[in-house]
């Protein structure tokens, strides 16, 4: 991927639309041009979706799912206003980020604000939460941790969230993960009663 240049956008680039927030660039923000296609964003905008926003685009982030084919663009009404389920503002159609508090959305289609809450963790969240459950794991396999750990996973599990892991959003496969490390803590945790009571 080639070296996007930024800058402060002056007038020429005024007026034009960013593709991430689906807002009109102002002279004077910090904005980049797609080093590729050369559509402009703001700088901002480009770094939380990790480059260009044109499906097909050598500079846009290789994570993009494809777009749905354009039939069902209009089908989907994008064009239409929808609202950010993070804050309630009023957003562009197609926007994937929101203008008014910066929350990002994995799809353009329209999220409820149940559905946003519960959406599977993506990208850098997902990296931090996939390496806590395996510490999680871990620490749960390690029998002396073993008590506090089936406490710590047991309330991830059936209370839904543990040290901002929220067990919902997880991906199925790391929900397995946090049920079996819950059932090891457990067993773990009952041998260490047991060889208590026998020796004492
Ligand atoms: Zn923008
Ligand atoms: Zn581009
Ligand atoms: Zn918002």
């Amino acid at each position: 991927m080639r070296v996007p240049e930024f800058k402060v956008a002056t007038a020429d680039l005024a007026g034009k639309f960013c593709a991430v927030c689906q807002t009109d660039i102002l002279a004077g923000e910090e904005v980049v041009c797609c080093p590729s296609c050369s559509l402009p964003y703001h700088a901002e905008c480009w770094r939380d979706n990790g480059g260009c926003a044109q499906y097909g685009c050598p500079s846009a982030p290789q994570t993009t799912k494809p777009e749905p084919a354009v039939q069902d663009a209009s089908s989907v009404g994008w064009n239409v206003d929808k609202v950010c389920p993070a804050c309630g503002e009023q957003i562009k159609g197609k926007a994937v980020k929101c203008r008014f508090c910066g929350a990002t959305f994995n799809s353009r289609e329209a999220m409820t604000a149940g559905a946003y809450a519960e959406r599977e963790y993506e990208g850098k969240e997902a990296t931090k939460v996939r390496n806590q459950m395996i510490l999680l794991f871990l620490l749960a396999a390690t029998g002396a941790l073993s008590p506090i750990m089936a406490i710590v996973i047991g309330k991830l599990v059936f209370s839904g969230s543990c040290f901002g892991i929220q067990y919902k959003r997880l991906p199925p496969a790391f929900r397995m993960l946090a049920v079996c490390a819950f059932g090891i803590s457990c067993l773990l945790s009952f041998f260490a009663l047991l060889i208590l009571v026998l020796d004492s």
